[in-house]
């Protein structure tokens, strides 16, 4: 009997027919063998640190994983399980909130740029330069004119990462309305999850529509070949998770990183020492 997982895989944001964010895309389709599902979460996580090593020792790439979402979305879920299958040495993980007052008297990319992986590291964005035509567009801190632009301004300096050996993928991670209101009920709920309860998060809430428009226009405008945008259903965390792992999966394959052989020089000079 089939466990469902072989059609389960991310694909790049069509272009040719409208992207789907309702509820309904917040989920797969169809049933699913939970156990086999996390046996080969587990699996992909084994291989993700295999391909790490060679990735961080090959050293001609970095990688760049962008994650986007609605609050309580699960960025910080596939930071812990998925980027903690990496050795921490090769990790660069780095967090936007609202920008400072010195931030904001630079252009919007100057803190993003800083915080670009190096080669040879795998890094992650827990939000990115996207929230400036995001929260910045749904919230009107900046005129239309002014985060209108920045499209043209994230594509250019993408290509720019890109030809500079970044690989860049970038997960929507897509919650149903029904999903956040039980995650933001739980950190209410539960003394543990007390601390990550916003009040600003209810105010983004009551914007849903407007949010939707503008992730929208950021999946038609942003998503190129070299910098694709993924649509992550994320109602279930374990999906979400798999489907991640697997995309930086084929991602590092594709890489082609080995580990580079040693020069013969040093071989020549190092031998027979004691
Ligand atoms: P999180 O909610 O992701 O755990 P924080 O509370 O530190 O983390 O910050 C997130 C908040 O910062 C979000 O409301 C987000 O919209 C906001 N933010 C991030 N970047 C920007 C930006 N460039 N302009 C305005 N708001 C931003």
């Amino acid at each position: 009997m089939s466990n469902g997982l072989s059609s389960l895989q991310l694909s790049p944001v069509d272009l040719s027919q409208k992207i789907k964010l309702g509820s309904k895309a917040a989920s797969i389709e169809g049933p699913i063998d939970k156990t086999a599902l996390q046996a080969a979460t587990s699996t992909l996580l084994a291989r993700l640190n295999e391909l790490q090593e060679m990735f961080h020792a090959d050293g001609r790439h970095a990688l760049l994983l962008v994650l986007q979402g609605r609050d309580a979305s699960g960025k910080d879920g596939v930071i812990r399980t998925v980027y903690g299958a990496f050795n921490p040495i090769g990790v660069h993980v780095a967090a936007f909130g609202p920008p400072t007052p010195l931030e904001l008297r630079h252009d919007f990319l100057w803190r993003v740029h800083q915080l670009v992986p190096p080669r040879g590291m795998v890094g992650v964005f827990n939000r990115s330069h996207y929230e400036d035509v995001l929260a910045v567009r749904v919230r009107e801190l900046a005129p239309e004119n002014v985060w209108r632009a920045r499209f043209d301004h994230i594509n250019t300096f993408e290509r720019m990462l890109t030809d500079s050996g970044v690989i860049i993928r970038k997960c929507m991670l897509h919650v149903s309305r029904e999903a956040q209101h039980e995650r933001l009920q739980a950190r209410l709920d539960d003394p543990t999850k007390n601390w990550k309860f916003r009040l600003d998060d209810l105010k983004d809430r009551d914007r849903w529509d407007a949010y939707t428009d503008a992730y929208r226009e950021v999946l038609e405008r942003c998503s190129t070949p070299s910098a694709p945008w993924y649509v992550v259903p994320s109602d279930d965390k374990t999906v979400r998770n798999y489907l991640i792992a697997q995309m930086l999966v084929d991602t590092l394959e594709s890489t082609k990183s080995t580990f580079p052989p040693m020069d013969e020089a040093v071989r020549t000079a190092a031998a027979g020492f004691d």
